[in-house]
């Protein structure tokens, strides 16, 4: 029978069910429902399969977006799985995690229309299928080449190196100072977004062919870069950024204030009853929480106070709700939680009590000018408008700022004024530092990102690496 070509105006768009808001509230658990069989089918057939795909552009692992939603189509999800994993190290992830409606999404040609094809559910229906029915990468073609490769950081940058290393005959050794392989992917990303036995799972693939994890190791304390460069053909380093942007308050440092990443990752640890070298659990049970900011960290931030029983949370962004830096539906998924928005408000300082403690935030009303490079109007604050909101506990989730090890630069890994390692991905040997053996990618050489420009640098700076190595 031929294909019913109008099958996107007949099939609407549709999301993955969210679990009920009770449950929601409480748990700390993904909040969609998995897509079944006949509607991952159904809905990877509203694809048009353009002559040149945008969204295949917009991906920015550049992902065989309408091949695969073809063979999801006629039901061929082994083959679905082997060709998503051609361009991507992590789909399950990035099904789960990327901003699709920034990315794939947004390019999709029936997007304006009709609604996009929900390209970033069918990714993660094509690998947990794939996954519970027992498909393994086959690396049958596989030659030894006879070289070595340590990597630093077990988060999607170095993971994804290690994968492309080993697809390509190489010896790739994980280090990580944690105990879990992950990264952000692990400690960073609450588990009503990504569940942390997706990543147990991808741990057994990568064990399964062959790559080598050694965890509890804190390079530059426990072993020193001389000696894995002198132990290895190469060293790729994807250790992430780890400083979080202050405020610059006179009070920041009270009792209360908290920054994202140590609240979050404090939560994530607990969650996992991982007690050894934890950051402090901190609840906000029965509190009213605070949290500055606008962008998904911030969001994960509210969401997370919110299940921890918060008796009030309310997100703070200088700017309007138009202007706000994160994903709409993840702007769209706190509301629905219960998060309260307040925005075109500025914090000038953490109001403090007698004792000292955090007690509220001192804001000041703001209107917006004219838009920056990035194209969000800048705020402005208006003069007499301060005003006090009263708090139990602060947030602080103003973004992250490099966090270049001393170790490194004395090994010759030259860093920009910003703090990120200089690697290109276009020289060479793609991403390559200014020490000729050691590589870099990821959050430390882009800055603050995304999963799967994590996963793409990781990726890149494997075929740099793999130049060098047999060059
Ligand atoms: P990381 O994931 O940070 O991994 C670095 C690894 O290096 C860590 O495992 C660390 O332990 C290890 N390491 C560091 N120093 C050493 C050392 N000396 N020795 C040994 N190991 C070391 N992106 C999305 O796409 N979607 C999201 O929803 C999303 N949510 C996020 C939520 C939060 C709270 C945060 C903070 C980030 C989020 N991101 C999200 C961004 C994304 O997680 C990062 O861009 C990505 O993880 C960066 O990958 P990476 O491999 O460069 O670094
Ligand atoms: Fe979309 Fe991310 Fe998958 Fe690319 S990797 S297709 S951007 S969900």
């Amino acid at each position: 029978m031929s294909k019913n070509v109008y099958q996107f105006i007949d099939v609407k768009r549709i999301d993955p069910p969210k679990k009920a808001i009770e449950q929601r509230k409480i748990n700390f658990v993904e909040i969609y429902q998995p897509l079944g069989t006949d509607q991952s089918a159904g809905q990877a057939d509203r694809c048009l399969d353009c002559g040149n795909p945008y969204c295949e552009w917009q991906c920015p692992v550049h992902n065989y977006i309408p091949q695969w939603l073809e063979l999801v189509t006629e039901g061929k999800i082994f083959e679905a799985a082997d060709l998503c994993h051609q361009t991507n190290s992590l789909p399950e992830m990035c099904g789960r995690v990327c901003p699709q409606d920034r990315l794939c999404e947004s390019a999709c040609t029936l997007n304006e229309d009709f609604g996009a094809v929900t390209i970033g559910n069918i990714e993660k229906y094509i690998t947990d299928t794939a996954f519970a029915q027992g498909w393994k990468p086959d690396l049958s073609d596989v030659v030894k080449v006879n070289k070595r490769v340590a990597v630093i950081g077990a988060g999607p940058a170095g993971l994804s190196c290690a994968d492309v290393l080993t697809r390509n005959g190489i010896d790739a050794v994980v280090y990580d100072k944690h105990a879990q392989i992950g990264g952000l992917l692990t400690f960073g990303i609450p588990s009503f977004k990504l569940e942390k036995d997706v990543i147990q799972t991808r741990r057994e693939i990568f064990e399964g062919m062959g790559i080598e994890f050694r965890l509890n190791v804190n390079v530059g304390v426990d072993i020193t870069i001389d000696s894995l460069s002198e132990e290895y053909d190469a060293v790729f380093l994807a250790l992430g950024t780890y400083t979080d942007m202050t405020g610059g308050f006179e009070h920041e440092g009270a009792a209360g204030v908290y920054t994202a990443l140590d609240f979050l990752i404090g939560n994530t640890q607990n969650l996992m009853k991982i007690t050894e070298n934890a950051k402090p659990f901190v609840s906000f049970e029965n509190k009213k929480v605070i949290v500055l900011g606008g962008g998904d960290t911030a969001m994960d931030c509210v969401r997370t106070s919110i299940r921890q029983s918060a008796t009030e949370v309310t997100c703070a962004y200088r700017r309007d709700e138009a202007n706000m830096p994160g994903s709409p539906r993840e702007v769209q998924n706190a509301k629905e939680e219960g998060v309260n928005f307040q925005f075109n408000i500025q914090p000038l300082d953490i109001a403090i009590d007698k004792d000292g403690k955090a007690c509220g935030v001192k804001f000041v009303k703001t209107q917006l000018g004219v838009a920056d490079a990035k194209g969000r109007r800048s705020p402005e604050p208006i003069a007499g408008s301060e005003f006090i909101m009263e708090a139990d506990a602060v947030v602080i989730a103003f973004g992250f700022l490099p966090s270049p090890p001393q170790w490194m630069k004395d090994a010759g890994v030259e860093i920009d004024k910003r703090g990120l390692v200089l690697a290109a991905d276009n020289s060479e040997f793609a991403l390559q530092t200014t020490k000729q053996n050691i590589f870099a990618g990821g959050d430390m050489v882009l800055g603050s990102d995304l999963v799967v420009t994590a996963v793409d640098q990781g990726r890149k700076a494997a075929i740099g690496i793999l130049d060098f190595v047999l060059s």
